[in-house]
């Protein structure tokens, strides 16, 4: 009898054990996981909310997108800890601090202090012209850096991205458009308001920069009312509002999702920190 039981529990054991490897695999498979959420300058310099950046996980393949400042500490405080020497790839959608501030960090952990040569840094050329924002000694770390331009495809390992058109914005930026199983997602990141924008955006789930609450004449960046009318444009099946400035932060974005939500009859989300999506 006693015997019997005992051979129970032994397999009972080994279900849960194999249970949960499968639960841990599928878990840190294909993800998407906001390091920050932070826009701009203000809510940046203050840390009202992170600046880490956006983590993708797909079939292996690990990307971080845009680490601004503090996107090491996100990652190392993350639950479960996300481990930037994993990572296979880096993305700028544009220079400016609040997308590159951990750039060089990062850099040097993605490659294990620049002893192990790999991964591929994607950038707009002009953020390593004159002012480089990748120290020149770190140039050598990833095994490449490539140029983004606009329109085009690229790939690292099993993640594979297009850029946007131009971008209205003081410097060269590109959205991004990826697959992650059968999810097609986009990151329409900063820029001044342009109608066109819609025609790349198309996708199930829309990531889209919403710095200001009300309008702001002569900044490129988008407002709330310009968030929406490119949302009822491109009809994503999920959109999610992120990169908040001082404006979008008071007026509570969750509240303000809820509204486009109502308005658009579209699932509207607020992104917040630590915020996950899985696959
Ligand atoms: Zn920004
Ligand atoms: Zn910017």
């Amino acid at each position: 009898m006693l015997w019997i039981l005992s051979f129970e529990f032994k397999y009972l054991f080994l279900i849960l054990k194999v249970m949960s490897k499968i639960a841990k695999e599928k878990k840190q498979e294909d993800f998407m996981k906001f390091l920050g959420t932070a826009g701009a300058r203000f809510v940046m310099i203050k840390q009202l909310r992170a600046s880490g950046g956006i983590w993708v996980s797909c079939k292996g393949t690990n990307v971080l997108i845009d680490p601004g400042p503090g996107s090491i500490v996100r990652c190392a405080a993350s639950r479960p800890k996300l481990d930037p020497s994993k990572l296979d790839a880096i993305i700028l959608t544009h220079r400016h601090l609040d997308h590159s501030g951990d750039i060089n960090v990062m850099i040097e952990a993605m490659t294990e202090g620049g002893f192990k040569k790999k991964g591929v840094v994607f950038c707009p050329a002009d953020a390593i012209k004159e002012d480089t924002v990748i120290l020149t000694h770190v140039m050598n770390f990833p095994e490449k850096i490539e140029i983004l331009e606009a329109n085009r495809d690229y790939s690292a390992g099993n993640f594979e991205f297009a850029t946007s058109m131009n971008h209205i914005h003081p410097v060269q930026t590109y959205g991004l458009k990826f697959k992650i199983r059968d999810t097609t997602i986009a990151l329409l990141t900063d820029t001044k308001y342009f109608k066109e924008l819609a025609d790349f955006y198309k996708t199930d789930i829309l990531v889209i920069s919403v710095v200001f609450f009300e309008p702001r004449p002569g900044v490129d960046h988008l407002c709330l009312a310009d968030a929406e009318s490119l949302i009822g444009d491109i009809q994503p099946k999920k959109t999610i509002l992120t990169h908040f400035g001082m404006t979008m932060l008071k007026a509570k974005p969750h509240i303000q999702s809820e509204g486009l939500s109502k308005r658009l009859g579209i699932e509207v989300l607020a992104a917040y920190d630590g915020m996950t999506l899985d696959f």
